[in-house]
């Protein structure tokens, strides 16, 4: 009861904040954020070098290797590297009007941790005998996966059953976690911002396919999160839902 009474208070607390309209720009596939720095995630392989990523967007190595925090000669082959952008290339960017989105967070407390999400494979709820404690969210390989709202990162890492996962703390006690990531972007103590790209979708731990588990959690008791999440007509349901709510 404790906890349930704990919950109505946070939520009290969230539509009492909601009075005060925000206006905020959150990642795109064509401009991201970290550090305060405007650039992209870019995979480094054999065939998206370390030395057309350079040309291509205007930064030096030793941009890539401080913003990153990558220690000396280390090879990057593999990795996503976040790569600012050079203020020409910005400038270009913008006079052809790519920018970045920009939400009110006063319509809507949490963003979808995935852009343009159509179905959803699994929900919150007994599933096989057993609770599921989140909501599955299937994409592509490599999809972004985005902070639902501003906060700190509590944990980033690897957790047997739910792979490469993140845990981001928020206010009121809100707590949401990303799992199954083929990598995580930010690490323990980041502090993130809402709709920055934090990782992306894989299948690691225990999953039969690409696809992102993402729990709403407050108090520590998860909650559905589509009693949160905006925008949810149209979105396809699994056949489970029909007999749970
Ligand atoms: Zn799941």
């Amino acid at each position: 009861m404790k906890r349930i009474a704990l919950i109505a208070i946070s939520i009290v607390l969230v539509t009492l904040r909601l009075s005060a309209a925000e206006q905020i720009q959150i990642d795109s596939a064509e401009i991201q954020e970290l550090k305060g720095k405007a650039g992209k995630w870019v995979q480094v392989n054999q065939r998206t070098t370390l030395q057309y990523i350079m040309k291509e967007y205007g930064c030096t190595r030793e941009d890539i290797y401080a913003l990153n925090e990558i220690a000396g000669k280390r090879s990057l082959t593999g990795n996503y590297v976040f790569v600012p952008f050079s203020a020409e290339l910005l400038e270009s960017l913008a006079s052809r009007g790519v920018a970045r989105t920009v939400v009110e967070t006063s319509d809507d407390e949490f963003l979808w941790p995935v852009e343009k999400v159509n179905n959803i494979s699994s929900i919150l709820g007994l599933r096989g005998g057993k609770f599921h404690t989140g909501m599955d969210i299937p994409a592509e390989r490599g999809t972004p996966v985005r902070a639902s709202m501003e906060g700190r990162v509590v944990f980033s890492g690897y957790l047997s059953g739910f792979g490469n996962s993140l845990e981001i703390e928020h206010r009121n006690n809100f707590i949401t976690r990303y799992c199954h990531n083929a990598v995580n972007f930010v690490k323990k103590g980041d502090f993130v911002r809402k709709g920055q790209y934090i990782g992306c979708v894989g299948s690691t731990g225990n999953s039969t396919g690409n696809h992102l588990h993402y729990e709403i959690r407050c108090v520590d008791v998860p909650l559905d999160p589509l009693d949160f999440l905006p925008g949810k007509s149209g979105l396809l349901m699994p056949h489970s839902l029909k007999n749970w709510k």
